[in-house]
């Protein structure tokens, strides 16, 4: 397959040997307008006309937009804020050859941006590590207004007239010798993408640089204008709307989607953490292969079965070159929950055509060795057969398929790492879905073109296996769910943990498992997207009952998704014994809803928990009420009965019309009900004690790290508590963070009652408003106000949030003691305030602080979420956080 890439590139080298004698005979470059594709040269000096590898960090400007780069290199330095100052640019197209290491890129960029230079080139420093000094970044998470690129250390050393034309040794080569200031030679670099060529960004720049989103849709666009095998649609959209494409190869067309769904397809899915990109190249290049191969094999097979692609199914992440979503989420973390739209997406693709295989394509970003890993689905609900064959695909055909093609392989993943069988990522997913298929890990450290490379390969191996075993595939995918449906009815074991190379603990063993849950109605409300993308079979048994029999195909996620020892669980059903008549039982209480006041109203008038007809029948009056409007959709008058309803339960309490029991528990639940339609965001954490938090009102509740848990969230005395572990030897902190489900306010306001169970070791608690998301790995948000508890300083700190980077406006003594206080933070126009106070006084008339922010201090969002995070900086003490309630207001409504 290979082939077709060198037939592409032939006629390139004709035309580069025919320019070759004419650049000899005048001793000069050719003139610019004379030069078009990729050119990347040393213009000037004894080695003008020498080409040399770069890599573009796709983050800065585009040379395409800026124009090539065509200057006189100046040495810089090394750039950073203790080493000499970088001089300013002498002419416009002047480029700052600055050299790696000493600081972070982004510290260098900062010093060079500015100073009138037209483009960085970035020369390797004297690496010790196995990297070697001529190899260089091959992603740089750093963005630049003006084209960023490295090169290797002796192409740096050239341009500074160092060294000639041998590569320079290292580690120990010279050091450089040229003072700061230094004008070096002449550099001439061109970077045009051709949208109508059939090779993808990353081929036409020679590996120099991973294709980007725009160069995506021009290639799909163009490979299926060319070739009638190939179509491609947007099956969804990512946070910030970006497409996301699904391409369909067949032979001699791809057949129609109820074809595909119906007959035999393999998924291969690109790049799902935005800084793993060379699956996305895979996927790109193997599509476009598929569409002009004349190989019969490869024919007849296309002809049985349709190829799916997902290049790039995480977009945002792709183009900020960050693991997860833009909302900060790992997207690799989600297949269970479906929270992002992103995954959304893929468990749409996945529910509808069932692909009897899927590759999942991952990188290592600081991987080196072995160069290739990969691992089957581990999880041990996975039908048994169907398993075993993912494993034998992974090392009888793939692993020495790979090694043949000269990459040494392993299996992925430490043997006692809980992530094995993981249900929420998606290779284990894959299997519970009955498919057949593997995760692959190529090491971030190897050259660019070799990870595409052993990508490949895995994933030509992948159709070789699957030409080779087509009956066992074909068996297995056919027999796998019928098998599972017939294990929920004759309730055998199910596994909550575990993994087929790690035992599971006792608690996650169901043995027998239940033959089925039992959900209240709102809950299945809550659940809805789930039952449609694992086309879960519900039954409405009663009045506020619907029942989830284990007896079908996706019993492979039901306890996972409704028992209320699962870790991930979206909510607590009620776990049967006997299905027989599930709707003669009471179902279970969810988070508020109408549902749940019902369910409690019917439980205390059959439990004569009202003193008399009259009592129940009031409260029952009001809730029909309140069902009316809201099927209307009248949320205001709602929340009016609702109020009405509190009202009354207070008159019945205080005449003892209902009994002291029963009115805490209906209480909290009309109440929070109300409050959740009230206000912006709310949160009451009604539930009972050892829950966690119901993640249907969260997009994400993060820890760091993750094995142990740096933060955990659980429900007890209907307060949201948050253990927050000690920092771990290794790591910066540990920390947890909260993403509310809420819309973007502008002016708003956060109201929290919270309290922490130790004062004066190294923990802060983080509130956020007008705010994007969470910096990758750090507890404070990219932009957005907030305040700052310091528990060690005991100091309340008002700060901005400008591009990951913080501001802070004003400071005071906190007074913090370890009992409950309430904060309210505000922002409303161009003021920013902030109150403190014990829970023992009333709300004071004054704020502790208010900033005015300047117009320089105003954000670029102009409307945002509120986060919360708690973190610990200290290896010696962990910390306890309660909150009671969160309320977000939007001050604008
Ligand atoms: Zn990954």
């Amino acid at each position: 397959m290979q082939k077709h890439n060198w037939k592409r590139i032939i006629p390139f080298l004709l035309i580069l040997s025919l320019f070759a004698p004419m650049n000899l005979l005048t001793g000069m470059a050719a003139s610019n307008d004379e030069r078009e594709g990729y050119v990347s040269e040393i213009a000037s000096g004894p080695l003008a006309g020498k080409s040399f590898d770069y890599f573009w960090s796709e983050h800065s400007t585009r040379i395409t937009d800026a124009g090539p780069i065509d200057g006189e290199v100046i040495y810089v330095g090394k750039a950073c804020d203790d080493s000499d100052q970088v001089p300013e640019a002498m002419d416009e197209d002047d480029v700052a050859l600055v050299e790696r290491g000493d600081c972070l890129f982004v510290e260098k960029i900062d010093n060079i941006e500015g100073n009138g230079y037209s483009a960085v080139l970035l020369f390797n420093d004297q690496r010790t590590d196995d990297d070697g000094c001529d190899a260089f970044p091959s992603s740089m998470s750093t963005s630049a207004s003006i084209p960023m690129l490295a090169i290797s250390r002796t192409v740096g050393l050239q341009l500074l007239g160092e060294t000639g034309s041998e590569p320079v040794p290292c580690p120990d080569g010279p050091e450089t010798e040229s003072a700061v200031g230094t004008v070096g030679e002449k550099v001439f670099i061109l970077n045009e993408f051709d949208p109508n060529s059939t090779e993808t960004g990353f081929e036409q720049r020679n590996g120099n640089g991973w294709t980007v989103p725009s160069e995506e849709a021009a290639f799909l666009e163009t490979v299926a204008e060319e070739s009638e095998r190939v179509t491609y649609t947007e099956a969804g959209t990512s946070v910030e709307g970006r497409p996301i494409h699904l391409v369909r190869v067949g032979y001699p067309v791809p057949p129609s989607d109820e074809e595909i769904a119906n007959g035999r397809n393999i998924l291969i899915q690109g790049t799902p953490h935005g800084n793993e990109p060379a699956g996305q190249e895979m996927a790109l290049q193997l599509l476009r292969d598929l569409a002009f191969t004349d190989d019969s094999e490869l024919l007849e097979q296309l002809s049985e079965t349709t190829i799916l692609f997902m290049p790039t199914p995480n977009p945002d992440g792709r183009e900020a070159n960050q693991r997860g979503n833009s909302w900060g989420v790992d997207n690799n973390r989600d297949h269970l929950n479906l929270d992002t739209p992103e995954i959304q997406t893929l468990a749409k693709v996945m529910n509808k055509f069932s692909p009897e295989i899927t590759i999942d394509a991952h990188e290592r970003p600081s991987g080196a060795s072995p160069e290739m890993e990969m691992v089957w689905p581990r999880n041990l609900n996975i039908d048994g057969p169907l398993r075993e064959l993912s494993k034998e695909m992974v090392q009888d055909y793939l692993m020495p398929d790979v090694e043949e093609a000269g990459f040494t392989t392993g299996i992925y993943g430490s043997p006692n790492s809980s992530t094995n069988g993981n249900e929420r990522v998606l290779s284990n997913m894959l299997g519970l879905r009955h498919g057949i298929g593997l995760i692959t890990e190529s090491a971030g450290r190897a050259k660019p073109e070799d990870r595409v490379e052993m990508q490949m390969e895995t994933a030509l191996s992948v159709m070789r296996f699957y030409r080779e075993r087509f009956d066992d595939v074909v068996q297995a995918v056919t027999e796998a769910p019928e098998r599972k449906a017939a294990d929920g009815a004759n309730r055998e074991p199910f596994y909550l943990d575990g993994a087929d190379n790690r035992e599971p603990p006792e608690w996650a063993v169901l043995d027998p498992a239940s033959c089925g849950y039992l959900i209240n109605s709102s809950q299945e409300e809550e659940i809805s997207r789930h039952i449609d993308l694992f086309s879960l079979r519900t039954e409405e048994v009663s009045g506020n009952g619907v029942f989830v029999t284990m007896n079908q195909s996706m019993m492979t996620v039901i306890p996972l998704l409704l028992d209320e020892q699962a870790r991930y669980n979206e909510l607590s059903g009620l776990a049967l014994e006997d299905c027989s008549n599930p709707g003669e039982l009471e179902p279970p209480l969810g988070a508020p809803s109408l549902a749940n006041l019902r369910i409690l109203a019917d439980r205390f008038a059959s439990d004569g928990e009202f003193a008399n007809d009259e009592a129940a029948r009031a409260v029952t009056l009001h809730l029909t009420a309140v069902s009316q409007f809201e099927e209307q959709g009248e949320t205001e008058k709602v929340v009016k009965h609702l109020d009405g309803l509190l009202e009354l339960l207070q008159h019945q309490r205080e005449n003892e019309l209902i009994t002291e029991e029963a009115y805490h528990l209906i209480e909290p639940q009309a109440d929070s009900y109300m409050k959740e339609l009230q206000y912006a965001f709310y949160q009451g954490f009604v539930g009972d004690d050892g829950n966690s938090w119901d993640s249907s009102d969260f997009v994400n509740l993060d820890s760091w790290p993750t094995n142990p848990d740096g933060a955990v969230y659980t429900i007890q005395d209907n307060t949201g508590q948050i253990d927050l572990d000690n920092r771990q030897q290794g790591n910066g902190s540990a920390y947890g963070r909260v993403t509310p489900y809420m819309e973007d306010t502008e002016n708003s306001e956060l109201l929290v009652r919270f309290k922490a169970n130790e004062i004066g070791n190294n923990q802060r608690m983080r509130l956020w408003l007008q705010s994007d998301a969470f910096s990758p790995g750090s507890s404070m948000p990219v932009n957005g106000y907030g305040v700052e508890l310091n528990l060690n300083t005991n100091e309340l700190i008002l700060r901005g949030r400008y591009d990951s980077s913080s501001t802070n406006f004003d400071r005071i003594d906190a007074n913090m003691s370890d009992e409950w206080h309430w904060v309210r933070l505000r922002k409303q126009d161009d003021e920013l305030m902030v109150r403190l106070w014990h829970d023992d006084s009333d709300e004071p008339a004054e704020w502790d602080m208010v900033h005015t922010l300047s117009a320089d201090e105003q954000l670029p969002n102009q409307s945002g979420k509120t986060l919360l995070s708690v973190i610990n900086f200290d290896y010696d003490s962990s910390n306890r956080f309660n909150f009671d309630e969160i309320i977000v207001s939007d001050l604008d409504q």
